[in-house]
């Protein structure tokens, strides 16, 4: 399987963001470079309609994300949580290590660079009724999938898994193939020799419903 450009396999190492050896590195982001290029191109589409899309999430390693699990973890750990509790509790949210589409160098967080309101940035009121991002969206909404980016956490009450995320694309073309490896791979081993908190309890079983549930709650454009 190829990433769409010549002779890149995907590793499970690749596939778990524990490599970051193909992501092209700019000031603001890290991406795979056929999504680093189609960005570019929308970005400028972007600016001609006077939006200036800034990337404020784009490549997380497996490292950067198990320290927000763990970080979490003993968060609500020390609030009496059980394991299980404390795991469904992160996942409302976050990611599992391993398993964020963040790993891939196809997906980005995007907000519009010309406004900068007070707060969190990436709230989905920001992006909605006289919102900031308002004018942003619309322009993604009409315009993205040309640049082959699609939202991935959509605002659709029969979607399983994550919360609506108006900020979050994919660039499909890619993807698309890396998520239908990802759902192949044993990801149990990766968790217990990572010493992932909590990882006892993510077992085989767990996460065969984590992957029907949240890896496949998705836009249907992004799954095979
Ligand atoms: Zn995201």
């Amino acid at each position: 399987m190829s990433y769409g450009q010549k002779n890149n396999l995907l590793s499970n190492t690749q596939l778990t963001g524990q490599s970051e050896v193909y992501m092209i590195k700019k000031v603001d982001y890290q991406l795979l470079p056929e999504a680093a290029k189609s960005f570019e191109l929308m970005k400028i589409a972007a600016l001609k309609d006077n939006i200036k899309i800034k990337i404020i999430s784009s490549f997380r390693s497996f490292y950067q994300q198990e320290k927000i699990w763990n970080r979490k973890f003993k968060k609500n750990d020390s609030m009496g949580f059980s394991i299980n509790e404390n795991i469904l509790k992160i996942i409302e949210y976050s990611t599992i290590p391993g398993t964020s589409r963040h790993h891939w160098g196809t997906d980005i967080d995007v907000v519009d660079d010309n406004i900068n309101p007070e707060g969190d940035v990436l709230l989905t009121e920001k992006f909605y009724k006289n919102g900031p991002y308002v004018k942003l969206k619309k322009w993604l909404d009409e315009n993205s999938e040309k640049f082959g980016f699609y939202l991935v956490y959509t605002k659709n009450d029969k979607r399983k898994g994550f919360e609506h995320e108006p900020w979050h694309y994919s660039y499909a073309p890619i993807s698309k193939n890396i998520l239908k490896e990802l759902l192949k791979l044993d990801l149990t081993k990766l968790f217990i020799e990572n010493k992932v908190l909590g990882s006892k309890y993510l077992t085989v079983e767990f996460i065969k419903n984590y992957k029907e549930n949240f890896l496949l709650g998705i836009n249907s454009e992004l799954k095979h």
